[in-house]
């Protein structure tokens, strides 16, 4: 394997990390290894995998998972063009070929045939056979499998396949501390540190609302929206209608108990 490639350049995307999981993606890369990254959305998942990726030097193929998605879309397809059929390569195909990053995002969203290509990838075989062209490529070392899912979102039929799970080292991820929170807010829209300070902790109370019924709470993503707008000049309690309680609920009273939160603050 070669040497990993750590060096951070220009385009490395801003990631502000929480504790070892830059480690631990780097020794599983190096020890060719898949990795699953669990927790709720907007809390940096994404973001971490192209941060990596640019760190470590990899091309990166991202497939954002659905309920239609299959296995082909993964692997490819023979298209019809000028009369002939050509082969296309899938995303997960390419990062394999090239030696990349593959990262499924939220995968169990994917139809369940889908992990008859994951399998043979995500042991110690390391192999992905395509059927309509009878290849079997084996990936090389610099090929990574990276999957993400939404453990909140997960009902009885969605759930991965604990078959699937233990082919995986796994990383959860969750809301960032109140300090951390404040420096993502700094690094990505380089806002106001008092700013940042007010829009953490008015998440903070907004996360910890017990009798208001939303099915998420807000991200680290919505805040970031929030301090963009307030930092180009808008009202901050209409960027945080905006940005936070519109984008939380469409439950007018509820909308109006979470602004109160807001209005506290501002
Ligand atoms: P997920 O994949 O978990 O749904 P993303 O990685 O897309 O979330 O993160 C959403 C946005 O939140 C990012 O575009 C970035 O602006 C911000 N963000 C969240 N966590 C971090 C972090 N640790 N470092 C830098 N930006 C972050």
């Amino acid at each position: 394997m070669n040497a990993p490639m750590t060096t951070m350049t220009i385009d490395t995307p801003f990631y502000e990390a929480a504790g070892n999981e830059i480690e631990v993606f780097e020794q599983a890369w190096k020890n060719r290894l898949p990795l699953l990254i669990k927790g709720p959305t907007g809390v940096g998942k994404t973001r971490f995998v192209a941060h990596m990726a640019a760190r470590l030097g990899l091309p990166l193929y991202t497939v954002a998972c659905h309920d239609d998605l299959t296995a082909a879309d993964l692997v490819g397809r023979h298209l019809l063009g000028d009369g002939q059929t050509v082969w296309c390569d899938g995303p997960l195909t390419r990062a394999v070929r090239e030696g990349g990053i593959c990262y499924l995002d939220e995968v169990v969203e994917a139809r369940r045939d889908t992990t008859v290509v994951i399998h043979p990838l995500a042991d110690d075989r390391r192999v992905l056979p395509i059927d309509r062209t009878g290849e079997l490529l084996h990936a090389p070392d610099r090929f990574m499998l990276v999957m993400s899912y939404n453990p909140g979102y997960q009902n009885f039929l969605k759930g991965l396949k604990p078959s699937t799970r233990q082919r995986f080292v796994s990383l959860r991820f969750d809301f960032p501390s109140a300090a951390r929170e404040e420096s993502i807010l700094l690094g990505e829209a380089a806002c106001d540190p008092l700013l940042a300070r007010q829009l953490v902790s008015i998440a903070q109370r907004l996360r910890s609302l017990k009798d208001v019924d939303l099915e998420e709470v807000v991200s680290t993503r919505l805040l970031v929206y929030a301090a963009k707008l307030v930092k180009v000049g808008l009202d901050p309690v209409e960027a945080c209608r905006s940005a936070l309680v519109e984008s939380l609920t469409d439950d007018v009273e509820v909308a109006e108990a979470l602004l109160e939160v807001v209005k506290a603050t501002f």
